[in-house]
């Protein structure tokens, strides 16, 4: 029997039920509201009384109506077709919808069960298997999806019959499973999985070993993402998160990408939906919808549909992955699932945290991001959930609560700064805060070793060194006058430059400079750091300012054409020859 209870207090979309039965943590309950029911979670349970959050507007909400418990958690639905779909934080099929909003208690199906699926088995009968492991596949687009053992079985299974190549839909039984008691199960092609559990069903977790190419210079070069790895963008409202990440979404060495919109504004929302269907994949020619999938929070939902959003996401990923695929969340931005949190903890009159976040916000926020990750297989094969969020510290203060928390959490860190966007540097990532913590594990720089260059890593910190230099010297500049130093700051402070515009620089706009892949990466660091290792003797520091412009000029000019091209490898020659000149 179901628990049931009546709500005894409201305060927006917190609720206080009294409940005549077990409940349990983050369980599901629906509240009716005249011919409505709404959706709500349990946060919070108390003796007699547990605190729900309700998904939707509370409108019309009395006390004395009554609730009814599910005995589950939220759940998301798992099968093929959620690629090039949209859904809000709920799983509703926002593309299905009219206009961009569902009516009130309203919830759709994530899934289309009419939809023919060309289905090949890859189990045979008597295979011994277990959950997560692969019964047959479909293709999703052009990407294999693999139809897995539900990830909810518990224990060894053994294979009674598979389905014979053919058309099937999500419904049809594709195999039969023999329980350890001698019970046939059917297994159809989607399954059902909680949102706030991971999903394990592989054999191990090891460190990331190798990195995911993005062809943003300023990852790829200076720090590197590990595929399996977690990055976080923080940046004040106007910085390029958002370009930063759709940059990374089209470039991404990934297979499948997942992108989680807490919409800042509410036209971000919109934007998103008319811009991403309009992508371009460059590793395909196709559009990247086809092999994406976006969760996004619709202005009109309440705070809790945002936290679910980030864990409807995640799951997804972790569906994927678990087909040996490998996986990219982005999720911008992960400040309002925080303030989500906030609102939440704030109605329960929990007592707060810094900046009233709840105190455990910290620990929520690793536990998220550790969900990310390389995975082995059962079978052997590798699959990964690569994660960058962006963060937006109100005012820019890099000390806020969710920017320390995420920094404790994420493994890379990219800086946006507002001095750097106002002075249009884009991506506006400041290159002496940013890091990468893969670049100090050895497995990652033997790996950057052998698929760049022997002594790659080495470059890199040579660069990082001239930036830092190149700083010092300017700060000298700005007390001391372009007259008050010696010559050699003002070469440090040109050669920083010429780092910071070829290298650090990059226009997500340029249909040539927009990607940028590590060969070419490669190539032009060594072309910049062979300039910058040679030794100038200007006259004055005009000659200096002059000779760098015209350097950095040029090597923006390859940058900004097709790679070993006639074009760039005039302009090329025309470098050799102006540093001939000018030695
Ligand atoms: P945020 O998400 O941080 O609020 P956006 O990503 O919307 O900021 O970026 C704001 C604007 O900055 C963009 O509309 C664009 O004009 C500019 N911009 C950001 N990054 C780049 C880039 N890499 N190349 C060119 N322009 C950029
Ligand atoms: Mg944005």
């Amino acid at each position: 029997m179901k628990t049931t209870g009546k709500v005894t207090g409201i305060v927006s979309n917190l609720v206080t039920v009294e409940v005549n039965g077990p409940v349990s943590q983050n369980e599901l309950c629906f509240i009716t509201v005249g011919d409505t029911k709404l959706m709500a979670e349990v946060i919070k349970v108390n003796g007699k009384f547990a605190a729900v959050q309700v998904f939707e507007s509370t409108r019309g909400l009395k006390n004395g109506n009554e609730v009814e418990f599910e005995d589950k958690m939220l759940e998301a639905t798992l099968g093929p077709g959620l690629l090039s779909s949209s859904y809000d934080g709920l799983q509703n099929d926002l593309t299905t919808m009219t206009g961009v909003f569902l009516k009130r208690g309203e919830y759709t199906d994530p899934l289309n069960h009419e939809k023919l699926w060309d289905f090949t088995p890859i189990a045979k009968p008597g295979d011994k298997v277990v959950a997560a492991d692969w019964l047959g596949e479909v293709k999703e687009g052009w990407l294999p999806h693999k139809i897995m053992v539900p990830f909810a079985f518990n224990g060894e299974y053994t294979v009674k019959s598979v389905a014979e190549a053919g058309q099937y839909t999500i419904d049809q039984t594709v195999a039969v499973l023999t329980d350890a008691a001698g019970e046939d199960i059917e297994v159809n092609m989607y399954q059902k999985w909680p949102v706030k559990v991971a999903i394990k069903g592989y054999k191990e977790k090891p460190r990331p070993s190798r990195i995911m190419e993005t062809g943003v210079r300023v990852i790829d070069t200076l720090n590197p993402i590990a595929e399996g790895g977690t990055g976080f963008i923080p940046g004040p409202f106007g910085c390029g998160k958002t370009v930063l990440q759709h940059a990374i979404a089209k470039q991404g060495d990934a297979e499948v990408i997942v992108m989680a919109a807490c919409g800042e504004r509410a036209n971000e929302v919109v934007e998103i939906f008319t811009e991403f269907p309009e992508l371009i994949d460059p590793h395909t020619g196709r559009h990247l919808m086809e092999r994406t999938t976006i969760i996004c929070n619709t202005s009109n939902m309440p705070v809790a549909a945002r936290e679910a959003s980030v864990y409807t996401a995640m799951t997804i990923c972790e569906y994927y992955r678990a087909m040996g695929l490998k996986v990219l969340l982005l999720a911008d931005s992960t400040s309002r699932w925080a303030q989500a949190l906030r609102e939440m903890s704030n109605r329960m009159e929990e007592l707060p945290g810094a900046d009233a976040f709840p105190v455990d916000l910290s620990a929520i926020i690793s536990a998220f991001y550790a969900r990310a990750g390389m995975v082995v297989l059962n079978n052997g094969e590798t699959g990964s959930v690569t994660f960058i969020g962006t963060v937006s510290p109100a005012g820019g203060n890099l000390k806020e609560p969710v920017t320390e928390s995420t920094k404790k959490a994420a493994r890379c860190f990219y800086a946006l700064e507002q001095n750097r966007a106002d002075q249009k540097r884009y991506p506006a990532v400041n290159p002496i805060d940013s890091y990468s913590k893969y670049l100090e594990y050895p497995e990652i720089r033997e790996h950057l070793a052998e698929k760049i260059k022997a002594g790659w890593v080495e470059m890199v910190e040579k660069t990082k060194n001239i930036i830092r230099k190149g700083k010092d010297a300017n700060d000298q500049i700005n007390i001391l006058g372009d007259d008050g130093v010696p010559m050699t700051y003002h070469e440090l402070f040109w050669k920083s430059e010429l780092v910071d515009f070829v290298i650090l620089q990059q226009d997500a706009f340029d249909a040539i400079d927009a990607l940028c892949p590590i060969e070419r990466q490669s190539y032009m660091l060594e072309l910049v750091l062979g300039i910058c290792d040679m030794e100038f003797e200007f006259e004055n520091y005009e000659e200096c300012r002059n000779f760098f412009k015209e350097v950095i000029n040029l090597l923006r000019q390859m940058n900004y054409s097709e790679f070993q091209s006639e074009k760039f490898n005039n302009y090329k020659q025309q470098l050799t020859n102006l540093l001939s000149n000018g030695n």
